[in-house]
């Protein structure tokens, strides 16, 4: 991801070589090749038009000490705000409840969801060792249950069998009962995606999240679907109170977009990044580290 982005990034300085100073003439290259940069990632107009803006104000005050040069300023403002329009830190996830802590997932079909699910269970396992139930809500695709069926036994964790004949909101209780009284730490809820949020999907998920008033809800989006991700989990917040965010997809070619719009679109977090197919491949999300590589 972001290779685009590095590579454009890596230009925007030279229109500063041999200035003394940032003025508002002298930028003015620089942020036409940043706003270029972003656009070409796919980041939303909104958070591109913000951005520059703030990168504007924040080079035209900005004092060049005597060891830097105009453009390593820059590049430092730029990074700042890169950092800053990401979240700034690392938000982890909050267990901080009575177990089971349930954790509900929500996305569009085909976004990584159910490997998302697993990959999350892996994770809480091995780093935290908590002990994990999954179960899948998606009585329509009894393939999604079996897949997750099978990533829970190659992570070693539980799975609560999911009965297709229930509603979603009646196998989700039946799930928290049973972690309840089995002691489980951690509940990871997999619920059906569709291809766009429809209403049927938000009734649906509104009941599941009424049954177990999820510590987590976190919303999976393909970071190659670039700001309509973004997009997405807006509209689905608006519904339906988020607590974050997994990008998935973050090792293939995405430019960029999903990253930089999301934290603006949503008021929310991104809190981990998917890095790969196998279930070892999830990430926490730090802004400062996805900054740093997008300067180079
Ligand atoms: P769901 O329909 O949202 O449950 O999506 P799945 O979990 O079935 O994932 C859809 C496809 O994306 C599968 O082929 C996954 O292996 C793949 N996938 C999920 N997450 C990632 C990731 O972070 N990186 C890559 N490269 N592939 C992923």
């Amino acid at each position: 991801m972001f290779n685009t982005l590095q590579t454009r990034f890596g230009d925007v300085v030279k229109h500063l070589r041999g200035q003394a100073r940032l003025t508002e003439e002298n930028i003015k290259d620089s942020l036409r090749d940043v706003r270029m940069a972003l656009l070409e990632a796919d980041v939303a107009l909104p958070v591109v038009r913000d951005f520059i803006e703030q990168i504007r104000v924040r080079a035209l005050g900005a004092e060049v000490a005597r060891s830097l040069t105009p453009g390593q300023v820059l590049i430092k403002i730029v990074h700042d705000e890169l950092v800053k329009l990401m979240g700034e830190v690392n938000e982890t996830l909050n267990l901080n409840t009575q177990p089971p802590a349930v954790i509900l997932l929500a996305g569009l079909q085909g976004s990584g969801k159910t490997t998302s699910a697993a990959k999350l269970a892996r994770w809480l396992q091995e780093r935290h060792k908590k002990r994990v139930m999954l179960t899948s809500c998606d009585v329509y695709r009894p393939a999604a249950i079996e897949q997750l069926a099978t990533l829970t036994a190659e992570i070693n964790a539980t799975f609560f069998p999911s009965d297709v004949h229930a509603k979603p909101a009646q196998i989700a209780l039946a799930a928290l009962e049973a972690a309840h009284k089995q002691l489980y730490d951690v509940l990871i809820v997999d619920t059906a995606g569709r291809l766009a949020i429809d209403a049927m999907m938000m009734t649906e998920i509104q009941q599941i999240h009424a049954a177990l008033n999820p510590i987590e809800t976190l919303f999976v989006v393909d970071s190659m679907t670039g700001q309509d991700a973004a997009k997405t989990a807006r509209a689905f917040h608006e519904t339906l109170p988020l607590t974050g965010v997994i990008l998935t997809k973050a090792d293939g070619d995405a430019r960029g977009g999903a990253a930089l719009s999301i934290r603006q679109l949503t008021g929310q977090p991104i809190k981990f990044i998917g890095v790969g197919e196998k279930t070892a491949a999830l990430e926490p999300f730090y802004p400062d580290r996805l900054a740093s590589r997008i300067l180079g």
